[in-house]
């Protein structure tokens, strides 16, 4: 195991990567400063390390990741596209990196016109009336359009209980149901891996608030009853929801307010090129039809004649977070749409789904189709057969690593065994998505000749296979100096 020891365990002190010069601190003694309890007692354990030493451990950090800037990255669903450098030359502009969200109105006309035009684009791409770019990831664009359904049945005078969502759904949907206080009602899916109708029927009732559907689903397969479905739910006086997390296959081709949906969330780190970041800074903008937009999060930016105003909307469900949102990925995903423009969009939509289908043709003589049809921007296998001969969907994708791939999602959709998804995206080559193939039937032939070298991987990279329960269930998130040296060494290689 390659190991970066922490800037901590470097510290030799006398070392130093910063210089004071005279007059950049006031000579009056702290003391008169700042009252005596917020001072210090004692000198704060900080790494005494060079400039060097720093710039080295970080790259070296840098070095440790997997990253799309670094490996073909096909994790179905998460849509790992290529984000366009251009991107970071728009967000780093001072007039945008040296705003403050408290600066009156009349000295941000330029931000707020950037983000009023991206709720404008946003609008035009979904077929949508409004657009609140508030919330700081998809999972909490789902809970806003929850409490948005919530506000709209109460404001008819009704107290509708549940929500419904498919077998297929990603994890967050109904977790976000529960979080707005809601029963979950799962229906199942056909044998063509779509909604099926007769148990969407039964499950909707007028105790459904909502139902929430991503399309394409997350078989990588598009709903092609969405227009029967959005009847059934609205004849029973619900409303349907987009999860737009699959949206990369629709961009420029297909506008979900056409299909009927009434409110959705996009995922910017997914669809327009903001970079995934742990959990956050992100954007989930949300997009209502027009008889929903009073109720939007946050503020809106709102545009009369040349002057440009936040507004909250008049029967807001209020604040998710501070401010109106990750400004700086916003600007990304402005950047992407007015770098490409509808052509461009359009044009990246129709490679995603031919990469997709293009790797599920192939990959098909190696793995087994969950739905023998063509897909749209991912398609799903199973590892079954694998596994019978000895190498899970798990050990499949650890080996990926030591050809130089990052795996694609694996266990999910839940309701596929052994799942595989796969998802190239627009980015990648046809050179690229061939040597991805070459690389799963070499590792299927290795499970056939030497099945331990895949049950055993990753052979290659700076950690073998990490115990991710225990990670899970004991994160040690902090380094305090009373930790033993070994005990760091531990701490550093489960982080
Ligand atoms: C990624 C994803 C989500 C959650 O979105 P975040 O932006 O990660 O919170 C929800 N549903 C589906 C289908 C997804 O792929």
């Amino acid at each position: 195991m390659r190991r970066e020891p922490l800037l901590f365990e470097r510290s030799e002190s006398a070392n130093s990567g910063w210089y004071r010069a005279d007059g950049d601190m006031p000579d009056t003694p702290p003391e008169e400063l700042l009252p005596s309890r917020y001072l210090r007692r004692e000198r704060a354990a900080l790494p005494e390390v060079s400039e060097l030493e720093v710039v080295r451990h970080f790259t070296r950090l840098s070095q440790l990741n997997f990253c799309i800037d670094t490996h073909f990255y096909p994790l179905g669903s998460c849509t790992m596209k290529y984000n366009p450098k251009v991107n970071e030359k728009a967000a780093q502009l001072p007039g945008l990196t040296q705003m403050h969200p408290f600066a009156p109105e009349s000295a941000s006309q330029g931000s707020l016109q950037l983000l009023n035009e991206l709720q404008q684009l946003l609008c035009e791409i979904c077929g949508m009336s409004a657009f609140s770019l508030h919330a700081a990831a998809g999972a909490q664009g789902e809970l806003a359009g929850i409490l948005i359904a919530r506000a709209y049945h109460q404001s008819r005078g009704e107290t509708r209980r549940q929500i419904v969502i498919p077998d297929t759904a990603h994890g967050t949907n109904p977790a976000s149901a529960h979080l707005g206080g809601y029963q979950v009602v799962t229906v199942k899916s056909n044998a063509r891996g779509r909604t099926d109708l007769s148990a969407l029927r039964e499950a909707v009732t007028d105790q459904t608030a909502l139902f929430m559907l991503t399309n394409p689903n997350t078989l990588g397969l598009f709903e092609d009853d969405i227009i029967e479905i959005a009847e059934i739910v609205h004849e029973r006086g619900a409303l349907l929801y987009l999860d737009g997390a699959n949206l990369n296959a629709l961009v420029g081709v297909v506008r979900p307010g056409d299909l009927g949906f009434d409110i959705l969330h996009l995922n910017t780190h997914k669809t327009f090129s903001t970079p995934h970041g742990g959990g956050g800074p992100g954007a989930g903008p949300v997009g209502v039809a027009a008889h929903l937009a009073q109720y939007l999060p946050g503020w809106v930016v709102e545009r009369s004649e040349d002057v440009f105003r936040l507004k909250r909307p008049e029967r807001s469900i209020g604040l998710l977070r501070a401010f109106f949102g990750s400004v700086g990925v916003l600007v990304r995903a402005y950047s992407y749409i007015r770098a490409l423009g509808a052509e461009g969009l359009r044009r990246n939509t129709e490679g995603a789904v031919i990469s997709a289908n293009y790797l599920r043709i192939l990959l098909s003589s190696v793995f087994r189709l969950y739905v023998d049809e063509p897909c749209m921007h991912e398609c799903v296998l199973s590892a079954l057969a694998q596994k019978k001969r000895g190498a899970r969907a798990l050990d499949v994708g650890k080996r990926l690593l030591d050809y130089g791939f990052h795996p694609p999602t694996t266990y999910f959709p839940l309701i596929v065994e052994e799942a595989l998804m796969v998802e190239p995206t627009e980015s990648e080559t046809k050179e690229t998505l061939d040597a991805f193939v070459q690389a799963l039937q070499a590792i299927d032939a290795e499970i056939n000749s030497n099945p331990e070298v895949v049950q055993t991987s990753p052979h290659s990279m700076p950690v073998g296979r990490l115990d991710e329960v225990r990670a899970a269930r004991e994160p040690i998130l902090k380094w305090t100096p009373q930790m033993s040296i070994s005990g760091a060494r531990n701490t550093a290689s489960v982080g």
